[in-house]
């Protein structure tokens, strides 16, 4: 006879379902059943990847030494090029053995925590904030810290609300900019001041920048690596710079011993991610960035598209993200009123509402810790995005 008790582990028991997956997979299934859903869950790029790299993975399938493991951290060439493209790409110079080749962006966030935090160790978290990061540190033993951010900052904090947030348990700021589900970007020396301030006080830098390549108008990005310190640990991509979300695969960079550490864990997790995805991901970080330059400028209009139409529903407030692919409208204004004669009481709520209403699917803001608001993606084609914003509207409109 096993341990009596639960059948799950409370550990594994607690983790929340990832909600984004959750709205798509709904949206997804009625989609399935011949319902014309229009779907502003998913987090991924519309745009098939780049047929060169499509090209690059069929050769590679083909190479029997492909056909066998390979090392834990990554193919050598891999690890090089994507030292080389972070230099090209934030300034930041790395050596190789910095580097921890991950399947995708979400086991890179899995593994820093892991192997940063003992149980106990606060990491500073701005929400809204993407809806892996406090599952990823919880599981690590970690206490994930919100430091609440609404639209009157755009979603932007300061030095000063995270001074507020650090005790003598924080061990980590988590940076993410452009931001998932806000589109936030900070500007050149908010990065700096905010950096500055971590290496102050000692504390670790965990910088997400997968959404890197994707900022628009005035925006650009900066690297808080360059001012944060010694203790950075820098998380990718490929996923959302040239479409290759199913591919599944990123990277951690840090101090080598962090990535040894790291590099350990991931032996006995998963090994090498697939030879033929990386082979994929070395072409497409080895190449020019033409590719989501196209992408950057489809995404900018439906951007623009998306706020002003967003905007001219009363009720909505939206403030113009800057980066990354989604907007992230309060929609405070339409809670506790009749919406064709039912009442949300709040977004999770509302969301449901807009999907048995009018056949929209939106993330609510629950998912990012931030109730009464909305997350759309607007990697979706352009009609598509008019006509579910149009439905929202007539929603409204019609109440
Ligand atoms: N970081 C952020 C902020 C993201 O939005 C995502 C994808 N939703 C990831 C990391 C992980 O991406 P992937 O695992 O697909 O590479």
């Amino acid at each position: 006879m096993g341990r009596m008790g639960a059948r799950v582990s409370d550990r594994i028991g607690a983790i929340a379902e990832s909600a984004t997956l959750a709205v798509d997979a709904k949206a997804k299934a009625l989609k399935a059943a011949g319902r014309p859903v229009i779907g502003f869950g998913a987090g991924e790029p519309d745009f098939p990847t780049p047929d060169y790299i499509v090209e690059a993975a069929v050769a590679a399938a083909r190479q029997p030494k492909y056909h066998r493991y390979t090392p834990v951290a990554g193919l050598p060439e891999l690890r090089e090029a994507i030292a080389a493209k972070t230099l090209r790409d934030t300034g930041y110079s790395v050596g190789a053995a910095q580097v921890l080749v991950t399947n995708g962006g979400k086991q890179a966030v899995y593994n820093a925590f892991a192997t940063l935090l003992d149980p106990g160790d606060e990491v500073l978290l701005v929400a809204p904030y993407w809806t892996t990061y406090p599952e990823a540190i919880k599981l690590a033993g970690g206490v994930p810290v919100e430091v609440v951010t609404d639209e009157t900052s755009g979603y932007l904090a300061t030095v000063e609300q995270l001074e507020a947030a650090r005790t003598d348990r924080t061990k980590v700021l988590l940076f993410v900019s452009p931001s998932n589900p806000t589109g936030a970007v900070y500007a050149p020396e908010d990065v700096a001041a905010i950096g500055a301030w971590a290496n102050e006080h000692g504390l670790w830098t965990v910088t997400d920048e997968i959404y890197e390549h994707l900022v628009y108008g005035g925006a650009t990005m900066t690297s808080i690596a360059h001012t944060a310190g010694e203790q950075v640990v820098v998380l990718n991509g490929v996923a959302k710079t040239y479409a290759m979300t199913g591919w599944r695969v990123g990277w951690m960079i840090g101090p080598t011993d962090v990535i040894k550490a790291a590099s350990n864990l991931q032996s006995h997790a998963t090994s090498n991610v697939s030879n033929v995805a990386q082979v994929a991901a070395l072409t497409a970080v080895s190449g020019d960035l033409s590719a989501v330059a196209e992408m950057r400028s489809a995404f900018d209009r439906r951007r623009q598209l998306a706020v002003q139409l967003l905007r001219e529903i009363p009720g909505v407030i939206c403030p113009e993200p800057q980066g990354a692919f989604y907007v992230y409208p309060s929609v405070k204004g339409l809670l506790g009123r009749p919406l064709r004669g039912r009442t949300a009481a709040d977004s999770a709520e509302l969301a449901n509402l807009i999907l048995d209403e009018v056949e929209v699917a939106v993330v609510p803001g629950e998912a990012f810790g931030t109730p009464g608001y909305v997350r759309l993606s607007y990697a979706l084609g352009d009609d598509d995005l008019a006509e579910g914003i149009g439905r929202i509207a007539k929603l409204v409109a019609d109440s």
